[in-house]
């Protein structure tokens, strides 16, 4: 080992579980003596069945995607028959899929019996929940659906099963704890890193400040553009019409306008390139400006483009609809209000901390059964009819099984269906395939407290030209038994992100790249890049990676956000407003085709929760 691996704690022993770079699998022989140190074998063996539990590489693990991308490569399977009929099918038990299992049963039959089949080892798809235990205290964290926003505009269907589930949102407004860090004297800051900007540098506090912004390692010419575009108060399209500005917005993206328009150079670029990476999954230089105005990135002052833009002026709640597992919560509702032997308790409160029994998910006398690493790679109409059954064929294990039903949903991913669904139309086919997904990472790092993060007065860092693109304290909320970190002295879950594209190539482009990159990066590389991050922004403050970091998540998302893609402009759907339904092939692609309907973000391109559960709704609507 080399002797900086060696100082960043490279091979510390920390709660890292998966030794083969994400197996799952790996909590076998070659850990027992690790785990034993600590846990029994009995308990060391009961953690293989509850994988909220498991750290490392998590997200898309490693044994989730190998048969489905074996489908798209044309491989194919017989599969065993096995005796089971079902009334509905669910391929995918994401927030979606799970919604449509529960609408069937409320609107359809409510002793409908029901399979719903994964490809992962645990359901909730992107609501993923994260566990660590250090010294025998729970600490939570989202793996992904991070949380409601601004559920008071949601779509009634989307309200009322909320509601359903027992979740009251203005419960939120005292358990998300809203002036903790403020009160601790926290603030956000950049991180400014020499690799991008020529030396490492941390600002805390508002870079608008004149004393924030002169101590950065921007040049000067740099620091007066920044400050320029930071106040934000003027229009650099001052003159032209409100129809010359949208249509010169519409022709650019954000990094085109501002070198075009607001004379910004290198250096500023760099500092805007991850402005919209967290939010939107890509980089200024291929996010449309028209994108960027309306969703009040700066240089934009108060140009009026003369259309109601997508979420721009709406009359927003906080940003505090936050349960500790994101909206693993939800999933968790969904499934215990279905299989209600796989959990105690009926409350929101008590479904934070509520541990599941994943081996009640599969039970034979079940109306609901969720089957986990179960890839679906065929599906047809028996004898090609379409008013007859179905039969689905699922990989669990290197083992495919052929079980049917009278109906279908598709809760998956649009762009593999045609290569499950032989029947599809052509042109029902091209629409599916249309459709793209950005690639995430959404990193949680268990560290041991948080006092450097005092000693420095952030909460929060955004970091342009690092691995990772921001570093932040979890959301301070408590809920149930569960009560989040207060004291700096206490154990507290880091949220990481990053947004792995190839600035420079169209949007599509970027993310192709971005699955590439994760399926081939090792966690190892992962680790060291947060060691040496986190040893860099929180270093002066008294943060030594290989004492502080106890435990590393890491949950890589390849396919991640529902984008809508339009093959004529060659660009991805950003802005509904301007989008004609022509241009919308998901309306196309979630058409029913005789007994199998389409649900999933896909279906309306559009990576939010009341979209997943909207859709769910009219895809079991479309059945009926
Ligand atoms: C990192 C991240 C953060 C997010 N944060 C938010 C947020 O804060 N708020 C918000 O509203 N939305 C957020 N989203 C958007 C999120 O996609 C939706 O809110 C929602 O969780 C999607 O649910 P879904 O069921 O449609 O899809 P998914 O969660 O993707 O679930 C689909 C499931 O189907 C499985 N599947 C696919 N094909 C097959 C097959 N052939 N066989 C078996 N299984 C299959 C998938 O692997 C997956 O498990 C976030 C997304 C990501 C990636």
């Amino acid at each position: 080992m080399s002797k900086s691996d060696r100082q960043l704690g490279m091979g510390v022993e920390i709660t890292r579980r998966d030794f083969l770079n994400g197996a799952s699998i790996a909590i076998g022989a070659s850990l027992l003596p690790l785990m034993s140190c600590t846990k029994g074998v009995e308990e060391t063996l009961a953690i293989r069945h509850y994988p909220p539990e498991l750290t490392g590489m998590r997200g898309s693990h490693i044994g989730s995607f190998e048969a489905a991308h074996a489908a798209v490569r044309g491989e194919r399977w017989s599969g065993d028959e096995i005796d089971e009929h079902y009334d509905l099918i669910v391929v995918g038990a994401g927030i979606s899929g799970l919604s449509a299992a529960y609408f069937y049963q409320r609107d359809v039959d409510k002793n409908a019996r029901i399979l719903i089949l994964d490809n992962h080892d645990d359901f909730g798809g992107h609501a993923k929940r994260n566990e660590f235990d250090i010294d025998g205290r729970l600490m939570i964290g989202y793996g992904g659906t991070q949380s409601l926003e601004a559920p008071g505009g949601y779509p009634d269907v989307a309200k009322q099963l909320i509601s359903e589930l027992g979740i009251d949102t203005q419960r939120f407004y005292s358990a998300f704890d809203r002036d903790l860090y403020d009160s601790l004297g926290l603030r956000r800051a950049t991180f400014f890193d020499k690799e991008t900007f020529s030396s490492d540098h941390l600002a805390v506090g508002d870079l608008e400040d004149p004393g924030v912004m002169k101590l950065t390692p921007l040049s000067d010419e740099a620091k007066s553009q920044l400050t320029r575009l930071l106040a934000d108060d003027e229009n650099f399209l001052a003159g032209k019409t409100g129809t010359e500005q949208l249509e010169i917005l519409s022709g650019l993206t954000y990094r085109e306008y501002l070198v075009e328009y607001a004379g910004v150079g290198d250096e500023v670029l760099d500092f805007v390139q991850s402005l919209p990476r967290n939010v939107w999954a890509i980089g200024s230089d291929a996010y449309p400006a028209v994108a960027a105005w309306s969703g009040g990135y700066p240089g934009f002052a108060d140009m009026d483009l003369g259309f109601e833009a997508y979420g721009r002026g709406e009359d927003s709640e906080p940003y505090i609809f936050h349960f500790p597992d994101g909206n693993a919560s939800i999933a968790r509702l969904l499934v215990r209000r279905m299989i209600p032997t796989v959990a105690p308790g009926n409350t929101m409160e008590d479904i934070v901390t509520a541990r599941f029994d994943y081996g009640q998910l599969d039970q034979v006398d079940s109306a609901v059964r969720i089957r986990l690493n179960s890839t679906v790679v065929h599906a047809q109409h028996v004898d090609g009819q379409a008013d007859s059954d179905v039969r689905v064929t699922y990989v669990n294990d290197d083992k495919a099984s052929v079980v049917t039903a009278a109906k279908v949903i598709m809760a998956g991913y649009h762009a593999m269906t045609p290569h499950i669904f032989p029947d599809l139309p052509a042109d029902h086919a091209a629409a599916l395939s249309n459709a793209t997904r950005a690639p995430l990472v959404y990193t949680n790092v268990l560290i041991r407290n948080w006092t450097s993060f005092k000693e420095l007065g952030l909460h929060y860092a955004y970091c342009p030209g690092s691995y990772h693109h921001s570093v932040t304290l979890d959301f301070p909320v408590s809920l149930g038994d569960y009560q989040c970190p207060k004291s700096p002295e206490e154990p507290m879950v880091l949220h990481l992100t990053r947004i792995p594209i190839a600035p420079g190539l169209a949007a599509r482009e970027q993310f192709e790249a971005g699955r590439r990159e994760l399926l081939t990066t090792p966690f190892e590389t992962f680790e060291r890049n947060i060691r040496d991050q986190l040893g860099r922004l929180l270093g002066e403050g008294g943060f030594d990676p290989a004492r502080d970091i106890a435990a590393i998540t890491v949950n890589r998302w390849p396919h991640g956000y529902s984008y809508g893609y339009d093959p004529t402009t060659d660009q991805i759907a950003f802005e509904y407003a301007l989008w004609p339904d022509k241009q919308r092939p998901w309306l196309k692609a979630r058409q029913r085709l005789g007994n199998i309907s389409f649900a999933g973000t896909d279906a309306a391109s559009e990576a939010m929760t009341e979209t997943a559960i909207t859709e769910a709704h009219r895809a079991v609507q479309d059945l009926m």
